[in-house]
């Protein structure tokens, strides 16, 4: 008996797998995989999401109205051309179902956000990977991997999970550099935590050119992840685009209720946004000083590498760290096995993981000059 078969594409796709959450053994379970945020979601959420619980047997608006009205205020873009999505993962998959079909290409940078490589084999395209340089993207190379059958360019700006990102210049140029007829998704979920002065998420560039889309997330900084609310914004044409195809409901009453709070708090953010800027240096010089590589990130998370040596990988790091219930990510599915990625946490957190890399690499060297020493002595009996 033949059974249903999926189209060639979509079993070309290995399922996205989220970071792990749990430690089995360990008191307490510090989940660093995700890049959520230690400080949670602002009060006036969670009380906004209570206070829909009376009305959850009514469908919700299905524009998200009030939401792009609330986020147009806040960010002064007009609301009819923000589109409101469950995550900012739906609205990645209907840019690619809009825009990318069999036959098409879509680009990505080669230590990209997964979920690029996912959408566009989901639509029947082909991905198109652009190599990077020292964990960055590169402008150049992924305009080497444009040709008349590319059909969307994603940039995770900063991206994930490598942390690193493309100074305002390097976008504006690849924006202007990209033939009209491709569509540049600039995906910002991190962006309310860079504070470097030459970063911008991307929406003066929407503005300038009709082939340019951002993507912005609650699940992020606003702690709300949860609840699954993301929202694009582009032009008024791609912003059609996504209209016919997205579904008549995709955002929850509850979720987009809670946005909405969550945007009017403004001291909730500035403490998450000083919490990382405070965090994010520490780790990077705490962790660089016990000898391991951290990827210079501006996003709440950093990529750290580990040595090839058996007894000191990624792997074995991830085994020593999870068995104490810190639980990091690893991201051998991104071409980079020798890494952990690593979320900004609570201070409790961030100590505890600190003082627990430095056991592993005391342990690890330890270990290895065990080795060396009874290479030393074998090689001594055979000589002697
Ligand atoms: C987390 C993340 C997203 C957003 O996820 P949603 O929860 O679907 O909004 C998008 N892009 C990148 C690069 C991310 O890391």
């Amino acid at each position: 008996m033949t059974k249903p078969v999926p189209r060639p594409s979509v079993l070309a796709i290995d399922a996205y797998v989220p970071g792990k959450s749990a430690a089995p053994g360990a008191a307490r379970v510090f989940k660093l995989s995700a890049n959520e945020t230690p400080l949670g979601p602002s009060p006036r959420a969670i009380e906004a999401l209570r206070g829909m619980a009376d009305h959850i047997a009514l469908y919700p608006e299905g524009s998200s109205r009030a939401l792009r009205e609330a986020i147009g205020a806040r960010y002064g873009l007009n609301p009819e051309r923000i589109i409101a999505g469950a995550g900012s993962d739906d609205i990645l998959e209907l840019l690619a179902l809009a825009y990318v079909g069999p036959g098409d290409e879509g680009v990505y940078s080669q230590y990209g956000f997964l979920e690029y490589r996912i959408v566009i084999l989901a639509a029947g395209g082909t991905p198109i990977a652009a190599p990077e340089r020292n964990y960055t993207a590169d402008v150049d190379a992924l305009l080497g991997c444009v040709s008349e059958r590319t059909k969307i360019v994603f940039l995770a700006n900063p991206n994930n999970p490598t942390g690193t990102f493309l100074p305002a210049g390097e976008v504006a140029r690849l924006a202007r550099s990209l033939p009209s007829h491709v569509l540049l998704v600039l995906d910002a979920a991190y962006a309310e935590y860079v504070v470097r002065d030459d970063y911008e998420a991307g929406i003066a560039l929407v503005d300038a050119h009709e082939n340019v889309v951002i993507t912005r997330t609650f699940s992020k900084i606003f702690g709300l992840a949860g609840l699954r609310v993301g929202w694009g914004y582009g032009p008024a044409h791609v912003i059609a685009a996504l209209n016919r195809i997205r579904s008549p409901f995709n955002v929850s009453s509850v979720g987009s209720a809670a946005a909405i709070a969550a945007l009017s708090d403004r001291a909730h953010l500035d403490a998450a946004i000083a919490h990382n800027a405070r965090w994010l240096p520490w780790l990077t010089r705490e962790i660089t000083a016990l000898g391991l590589d951290v990827l210079p990130s501006v996003a709440n998370f950093v990529a750290i590498r580990f040595p090839e040596t058996p007894g000191s990988t990624a792997a074995d790091a991830d085994h020593f760290l999870t068995s104490r219930g810190l639980v990091l990510r690893a991201i051998g599915a991104y071409g980079m096995p020798e890494f952990l990625r690593l979320t900004v946490g609570a201070q409790e957190a961030n100590e505890r993981v600190v003082e627990a890399l430095a056991e592993f690499m005391r342990s690890a060297r330890s270990r290895q000059g065990a080795q060396a020493d009874a290479q030393a002595d074998a090689q001594a009996d055979a000589h002697g």
